[in-house]
């Protein structure tokens, strides 16, 4: 039985982290020599001629575990490596991350090591951390990193400027930026809508998942509206509807994106006294204004925000909008509640009488 790094029985940071990840790579080009450069240069094509996994790209969107756009499984002889095509650089950063899960999967020492975490989620967290730091590896060389960021403090800023000095995917320039943080916390790519394109966490946080709408009030969408946004005391939303709070958080708007950095203390571009705060989940409770009281996390997800926050009495979310009570008539112009008016009509009771 090998040992167990001691590492893994206490916190996995994100230094940690990339150091493993790091020498995942090692070994993969140790086994195959040339072929780290073969995948920096074009991962989809070095896959499909890499022997040891079956490699597909399609077009669906696969559902799966994973923080991309792709799943690997063993159930196949040999493994199965499936991707879903989007942008280049999306695409490149989900097939290398489910490489990521072949050389872990693949090395035995380290399955072993990884089932001594008790906690199955915990254990699928490093994996997944672990995968993405082996994409991040590939696509985007430290050294690279060093001469962008320098003695920078890393911030939402540094996604974007790793990303416009090297075309790497945001996802990769995430990680990078999410291992020189000093504190344990999340990153995020978004939409200009605040939905959540990518996001991953180091230690324990949990990132929220893929598709994941974040409230008008948060960082992200603040940064969506006026540029920048960052706040002492910012919350993420995840899939299940709850919050998590109590967040340093910085975000910058990039063209038709959006990033952020969360921390889970102190951030290192906050000078002077900062009170950290031990994160906090915001109330699992919903009170729906159809005056029924429900418990977020629901089975039924949102189409609009991806959440489980859809009241099981009258099956509507709660990210849904005030509905209109009140309707100006186009014929008199005099408000009168929504009931005078025919469904979609425009003209009140009244005015159809006369
Ligand atoms: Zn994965
Ligand atoms: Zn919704
Ligand atoms: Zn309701
Ligand atoms: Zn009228």
């Amino acid at each position: 039985m090998p040992d167990v790094p001691a590492w893994l029985s206490t916190k996995f940071d994100a230094k940690t982290v990339a150091k493993r990840a790091a020498e995942f790579v090692g070994n993969m080009d140790a086994r195959h020599p040339g072929l780290v450069e073969t995948l920096r240069d074009d991962p989809l094509e070095a896959l499909a001629q890499f022997g040891e996994v079956t490699f597909t790209l399609s077009a669906h969107q696969q559902s799966g575990k994973c923080s991309v756009l792709g799943s690997y499984t063993t159930f196949t002889d040999p493994p199965t490596i499936s991707v879903t095509r989007r942008g280049q650089g999306q695409t490149w950063f989900s097939a290398l991350h489910e490489l990521g899960h072949h050389e872990q999967q693949g090395d035995f020492a380290w399955t072993v090591a990884l089932d001594t975490i008790d906690d199955e989620r915990r254990r699928g967290r490093l994996e997944e951390q672990i995968c993405e730091a082996f994409a991040a590896e590939i696509l985007l060389g430290a050294d690279v990193v060093d001469e962008i960021i320098g003695d920078d403090i890393p911030t939402a800023k540094s996604i974007a400027d790793l990303h416009h000095a090297t075309g790497a995917s945001r996802a990769a320039c995430a990680v990078r930026v999410l291992q020189l943080l000093r504190a344990e916390g999340l990153v995020m790519v978004a939409t200009l809508e605040g939905e959540v394109l990518f996001s991953t966490g180091s230690g324990d946080v949990f990132a929220p998942k893929k598709g994941t709408v974040q409230p008008p009030d948060s960082v992200v969408a603040r940064a969506a509206d006026a540029g920048t946004s960052s706040s002492r005391d910012a919350s993420v939303m995840y899939g299940t509807g709850r919050q998590q709070h109590g967040f340093a958080a910085d975000a910058v708007r990039d063209d038709d994106y959006v990033y952020a950095v969360f921390t889970a203390g102190k951030p290192g571009w906050v000078t002077g006294f900062y009170a950290s705060k031990n994160l906090y989940w915001g109330s699992a409770e919903h009170d729906c204004r159809c005056g029924a009281t429900f418990t977020r996390g629901a089975e039924a997800y949102c189409e609009t925000c991806n959440r489980g926050d859809t009241c099981p009495e009258c099956g509507v979310c709660a990210c849904a909008p005030e509905p209109v009570r009140d309707l100006t008539c186009t014929d008199c112009f005099m408000v009168w509640p929504t009931s005078h008016y025919l469904p979609g009509g425009t003209v009140c009771q009244g005015c159809r009488e006369d």
